[in-house]
């Protein structure tokens, strides 16, 4: 297995497998990235990653994952669009007894 340098924000260069770095593309944006967990301080880091740096740890071992967007982001919302408030009042709810009833009740029809 081929060893990479990469960066981690807190140890600066660190040498990691190809094979203890994930590489990730999305299918729709053909965006790339990069995670590992630095071998020093074993924080986790990720990385946006241009095409070629995607072909190079891939082709070296990386497991690559596609992944897509959410289908969410697709769909026709309606209504007015939440708020701190809706949010707070949503809170306040969930620590009430029954709240799943009330909450069921609200969506029905
Ligand atoms: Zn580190």
């Amino acid at each position: 297995m081929a060893t990479v340098r990469a960066s981690c924000p807190d140890c600066g260069d660190v040498e990691i497998s190809t094979d203890d770095v994930q590489v990730r593309v999305c299918v729709e944006t053909s965006v790339g990235s990069y995670a590992f967990r630095c071998p020093v301080c074993r924080a986790p880091v990720a990385k946006h990653a241009e095409a070629g740096i995607v072909h190079l740890l891939v082709s070296s071992g990386s497991p690559l994952t596609m992944w897509r967007l959410p289908a969410e982001l697709s769909e026709a919302h309606r209504g007015p669009a939440l708020t701190h408030d809706d949010l707070l009042a949503f809170h306040h709810l969930l620590e009430t007894d029954g709240w799943f009833a009330g909450v069921a009740a609200m969506v029905k029809g």
